[in-house]
C-alpha cells in the first residue's frame, strides 16, 4: 500500500491511497479541477478512483467531492449525517454509500474502517485503510485523543494526523476569540503537544512513519510542529519512526511497510523456491 497527500490544511485536504488493487481518496476538499490536477500530476487518471471517503462536511474536507463524483463518475462514502450536513443531493452524483462510525466498506481488496472522533460537526470520522497485512491511519479534525481513535491507531504501520496550532500562537493570532476557543475546545483540532500525546503513548509496535497534516498557517509553524512530534517520539525510544510534514500542496508517495520481522519472513520464504 501507498499514499499521497494531495492537500492539507483549511486550503483543502485529501489523500490519495492506492492498494488491495484499489484506489481511494480521503477527503476532497479541494476544488474539482485543482484535485484532477494534483491527481494527474501524481500520473493518476482520476476517472481510475475506486471511490471517495469525505470525514466530514467542513468545506476543506468536502468541498470538491459531489462535483468531483459527478465529473469522473467516482462513487462517495461517507456518513449519513455527513451527506445530510454538507447539503448533497443523491441525484447529482452517481452514486453514494453510507458508512457509519465502526463500520468498514471494502473496496477490491482495501477495506476503509470508519472510526468516530470528536469535532464540531454532524458525524465526523477518521479513517483506517488496510490492505493485506498493512494499515494506514488516516485522522484530520478532532479536538481531543478518544480511546476509540487510540485503540484503532495502535494496530496501524503508518499514521497521519494534524497537529494543527501551537497554543500561544493561536492565543496571540488573529482569529476572533470565538474562533479561538473553538479551535481550543475539545470539538476543535489538535496542538502539537496533543498530537505529541498520540506519538508518545498511542503508536503501536509497528508504526514506521507517522505524517503531520494540517497545520494552521496563521496558529502554527512547521518547524514547532516537528519539534514538539520529534520530542514525543525521542521520549517514547521511538527513533525507527520516520516522520513527514504535510506541506499544503501535499507530499511525495510514502509506501506502507509491514514490519521488518513480517517482510523478511516473506522474503525468506520466497527465496526457497
Ligand atoms: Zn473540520
Ligand atoms: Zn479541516
Amino acid at each position: 500500500m501507498r499514499f499521497r497527500v494531495l492537500g492539507s490544511g483549511s486550503g483543502g485536504n485529501a489523500t490519495l491511497v492506492e492498494g488491495g488493487g484499489a484506489r481511494v481518496l480521503l477527503d476532497a476538499g479541494l476544488g474539482c479541477r485543482q484535485l484532477a490536477e494534483r491527481l494527474e500530476s501524481a500520473g493518476v487518471d482520476p476517472a481510475s478512483l475506486d471511490a471517495v471517503f469525505v470525514s466530514h462536511e467542513h468545506g476543506d474536507h468536502a468541498r470538491g467531492a459531489p462535483g468531483f463524483s459527478a465529473r469522473w463518475g467516482v462513487p462517495l462514502a461517507l456518513t449519513p449525517g455527513t451527506f445530510r450536513a454538507a447539503g448533497l443531493d443523491g441525484a447529482k452524483i452517481p452514486a453514494w454509500e453510507a458508512i457509519g462510525p465502526g463500520e468498514t466498506r471494502t473496496v477490491r481488496r482495501l477495506a476503509v474502517r470508519a472510526v468516530a472522533v470528536p469535532h464540531d460537526a454532524a458525524c465526523p470520522v477518521a479513517f483506517v485503510v488496510s490492505a493485506g497485512a498493512v494499515s494506514l491511519g488516516h485522522a484530520t479534525d478532532l479536538g481531543h485523543l478518544g480511546r476509540g481513535l487510540v485503540e484503532a491507531f495502535r494496530g496501524c504501520d503508518a499514521v497521519l494526523v494534524e497537529s494543527n496550532y501551537d497554543p500561544a500562537m493561536l492565543r496571540d493570532g488573529p482569529y476572533p476569540w470565538a474562533l479561538k476557543e473553538r479551535i481550543l475546545g475539545p470539538l476543535g483540532h489538535l496542538s502539537n503537544a496533543d498530537t505529541g500525546r498520540l506519538l508518545e503513548r498511542g503508536l503501536g509496535e509497528a508504526c514506521r512513519h507517522v505524517v503531520l497534516a494540517h497545520l494552521s498557517r496563521k496558529n502554527n509553524h512547521p518547524d514547532l510542529a516537528l519539534q514538539a512530534a520529534e520530542e514525543a517520539l525521542e521520549r517514547a525510544g521511538r527513533r525507527g519512526v520516520e516522520l513527514t510534514l504535510a506541506a499544503p500542496e501535499g507530499t511525495a508517495w510514502i509506501p506502507v511497510r509491514a514490519p521488518r520481522a513480517a517482510v523478511g519472513r516473506g522474503h525468506g520464504q520466497l527465496r526457497l523456491f
